[in-house]
């Protein structure tokens, strides 16, 4: 029997016997760098002359690898092996899937320092982020599939005398999984993971910025067992195979999680019904967030002051999660604003390579050139308390910022920044600031601090976020415990790692037989 579900542990870095082997992953690493990777079709290596270049955020000038591009022809073969490999794999008992992954989350732990050293090096973690990104990993492999061998159950429903029915799942076909940047490993592993354990074929395609870590994880897929034209890796532009692939006809889901704009973009694109299509196409969206970390008059203020520093900066603040405002009472403003500031200025910023290093980079120029916008922006809005700066000679570093006495409706409490810049609010009192907690046009994750359970009660009700934390930050939704998704503009809220997330991958089948 498959042993209870239990999330992985996340390293003790203190201890220096996992420094030293940390370490011993990053140096190993270091001699993979600059490798080519293929796509991988029906299991064939295809080396293309088109290429993109996965660089160190940290270090511009140090080349991860470099990363075969599909183009449209590419993308069409892709489709045509995953619609051939889905004849058979769908076929597969499930226990047969889940036994792949269960084997694939082995060979993942057991290599956890290194692809976490990837994460380093390419997505530019500090080593508890990275680590953590690998253990979600883990968690949804294994998550996953137990829940398949879950669903195989089927639900039970009634039969008249004479009559036996039974309802069943069945998996959908071929989809299109299309993950972001800021959890390179964990996001594309579990939405590429969930569609293949319920049985469908699908066409991976990572965020631009993190091929690398993505082609290791889907070599390790082959080791694990899994069968040629179930999982084809084709990195390409989203602008290119994206819209191709979102619009053809026989894609029968598109999994994508990553910016409003894009999401949006697919979900329309993916609602036009084409030429010889004979389903209507399923989509899950899940996109940006304005995450509020809420401040009663009688919260406890250290607590409040660290979950709004760790929910702000946490990688660098590109976490959909992130923490981006905090909305104070009037009572505690003072107080809370200055722990805040004196515990920013205490957090070290620079290389994630080196252990003691809490921030290190976002992710490329385009992300830098945007946040120092959103900087400057910040600066007509409001009082700039701590940080500001901004250096991308090197790598693109951004200094924690927080920005105090932003007006509720201005630009740094509405807009998603996707970086370490926190935009600090007053409310009068508890019905304010539950008012600026849904004024945005998103609703994916909020905290709050009180001691007052009438307040917290009010909030469970009336905070309109898909995941809610009291008295604690609003980052770090773990598999299995707090499933993750959320409202309005954050996405179809299709609660990743949770209990019914992999049946948005299937659909369910009546059958009915009279005796
Ligand atoms: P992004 O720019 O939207 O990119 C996400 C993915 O979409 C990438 O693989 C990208 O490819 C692809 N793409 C771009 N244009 C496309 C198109 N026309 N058709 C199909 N695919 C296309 O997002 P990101 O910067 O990587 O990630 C940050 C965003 O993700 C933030 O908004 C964050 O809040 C959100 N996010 C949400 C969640 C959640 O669970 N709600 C979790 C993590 C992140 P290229 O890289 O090649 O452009």
């Amino acid at each position: 029997m498959v042993r209870t579900y239990q999330h992985e542990p996340f390293t003790n870095f203190k201890d220096e016997k996992n420094q030293e082997l940390f370490q011993e992953a990053l140096s190993y690493v270091n001699t993979q760098l600059g490798k080519t990777y293929p796509l991988i079709i029906n299991g064939e290596r295809i080396e293309t002359d088109e290429k993109t270049t996965s660089i160190n955020p940290s270090n511009k000038k140090e080349v991860i690898g470099y990363v075969s591009l599909a183009n449209q022809e590419l993308a069409e073969k892709a489709m045509n092996a995953a619609l051939e490999a889905f004849v058979d794999w769908k076929k597969w008992k499930a226990e047969d899937r889940a036994n792949i992954l269960f084997r694939a989350a082995a060979m993942l732990r057991r290599r956890k320092h290194e692809f976490s050293a990837y994460l380093v090096k390419e997505a530019g973690k500090p080593w508890n982020e990275a680590d953590a990104d690998t253990a979600e990993a883990i968690d949804f492999i294994e998550y996953y599939g137990r829940q398949m061998l879950e669903l195989t159950k089927g639900q039970p429903v009634n039969s008249r005398p004479g009559e036996y029915n039974q309802y069943n799942y069945v998996p959908l076909g071929v989809g299109v999984i299309i993950s972001p940047f800021n959890f390179p490993l964990a996001i594309m592993a579990g939405t590429a993971i969930a569609a293949i354990v319920t049985g469908n074929t699908i066409l991976l395609k990572p965020a631009d910025a993190t091929p690398v870590v993505a082609a290791k994880f889907v070599e390790l897929m082959e080791e694990a067992g899994l069968p040629k034209g179930v999982l084809n890796f084709i990195p390409g532009k989203g602008s290119i195979i994206g819209d191709y692939l979102v619009e053809h006809p026989k894609t029968r889901f598109v999994s994508f999680t990553g910016s409003r704009e894009v999401g949006c973009r697919i979900y329309e694109r993916a609602a036009k019904v084409q030429s010889g299509q004979i389903w209507l196409k399923r989509v899950i969206a899940e996109m940006g967030g304005k995450d509020t970390v809420l401040v009663d008059r009688d919260a406890d203020l250290e607590l409040a002051a660290s979950s709004i520093v760790y929910s702000a900066f946490g990688f660098s603040g590109q976490k959909c999660s992130a923490g981006s405002r905090a909305v104070i009472h009037e009572d505690v403003y003072d107080e809370v604003v200055e722990k805040v500031v004196s515990l920013t200025k205490t957090l070290k910023v620079g290389n994630p390579e080196s252990v003691d290093t809490y921030m290190g980079p976002v992710i490329h120029q385009a992300s830098f050139d945007k946040i120092m916008k959103y900087i400057e922006i910040g600066r007509t809005e409001g009082d700039l308390l701590v940080g500001g700066e901004g250096d991308s000679s090197n790598g693109f570093f951004v200094q924690p910022t927080v920005f105090g006495n932003i007006h509720q409706d201005a630009r740094l409490m509405k807009e998603e920044i996707f970086g370490p810049v926190v935009a600090v609010c007053k409310a009068r009192d508890f019905d304010h600031m539950l008012e600026i907690a849904n004024n945005t046009d998103y609703g994916l994750t909020g905290a709050v601090l009180s001691n007052t359970r009438a307040n917290i009660e009010r909030a469970r009700e009336g905070f309109h976020v898909g995941n809610l934390y009291f008295n604690r930050g609003c980052t770090g939704a773990i598999v299995g415990y707090q499933p993750f998704g959320g409202f309005n503009m954050s996405g179809t809220d299709s609660k990743a790692g949770g209990p019914d997330y992999l049946l948005l991958h299937m659909q369910a089948k009546t059958t009915s037989e009279m005796f």
